[in-house]
């Protein structure tokens, strides 16, 4: 799909000659002659890329750039005749995020207006990428019966309660997690929850498999979710 480009300015020969090399370079292109109906064709055609004359009759470039930057996140190239605009037009007061100053050569606003799209196209997929991953991430929920563990949000709930655990019961909760059925060793457990500065004091195992069983269990006394396997350490039933 081409990308659409808005071109806004009052002189028709410039206009025109605008219109036409872009084109050529395979955009799509759309054209205002005054700061009105710039702004109406921006709403209406949502462009990807806006060519904004400073020097409009109705409204002028700035005053557009301004509602535009209100309204849309569009990129916008200003065209200036005077070297002294520059300031303002750069500046936060309007926000353009490139600019031209007239007489510029066809080449040089091609290679301008290429920079804007891509650097657009890329904001752009980073966005989705960003998008794609949260929302797999939200996804990432581990479910057992009435209990339930929200990776992302790091987040312990039974029966929909949100469970309040300390970061080392929760890093325990979800080691076990990860090892459904699994008979784990208390050194095991110790050495990979904790860390080898730990080992030799399994006791910090046992001592949290009891705060856990605390929340998690419907009958502590009775576990049926953590429960102790003799002579060598606990397994996770879910
Ligand atoms: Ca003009």
């Amino acid at each position: 799909m081409s990308e659409k480009i808005l071109i806004v300015e009052d002189e028709p020969a410039l206009q025109e000659t605008l219109a036409y090399n872009l084109q050529k370079q395979g955009y799509e292109v759309e054209t205002a002659g005054d700061g009105y109906a710039a702004l109406e064709a921006a709403r209406a055609r949502t462009p990807d890329l806006i060519l904004l004359d400073l020097m409009l009759p109705g409204l002028d470039g700035f005053e557009v750039c301004k509602v535009l930057r209100k309204e849309m996140n569009v990129p916008v190239l200003m065209l200036t005749a005077r070297d002294d605009e520059i300031d303002r037009v750069v500046g936060l007061e309007v926000g353009a995020d490139d600019y031209l100053t007239k007489p510029f050569s066809m080449r040089e606003l091609i290679a301008r207006v290429k920079a804007q799209l891509r650097r657009t196209r890329v904001i752009r997929e980073e966005m989705e990428k960003l998008k794609a991953v949260e929302s797999a991430a939200a996804h990432e929920v581990l479910t057992f019966g009435d209990l339930s563990i929200n990776l992302t949000r790091r987040e312990v709930s039974r029966g929909g309660e949100v469970i309040p655990l300390k970061p080392q019961e929760y890093d325990l909760l979800v080691f076990f997690a990860e090892h459904r059925g699994q008979m784990l060793s208390r050194e095991f457990i110790l050495e990979r929850v904790w860390g080898w500065e730990y080992i030799g004091d399994s006791r910090t195992v046992d001592v949290h498999v009891r705060w856990l069983r605390q929340k998690i269990e419907t009958d502590p006394a009775h576990p049926q979710r953590i429960v102790t396997v003799r002579g060598g350490g606990y397994r996770f039933e879910g």
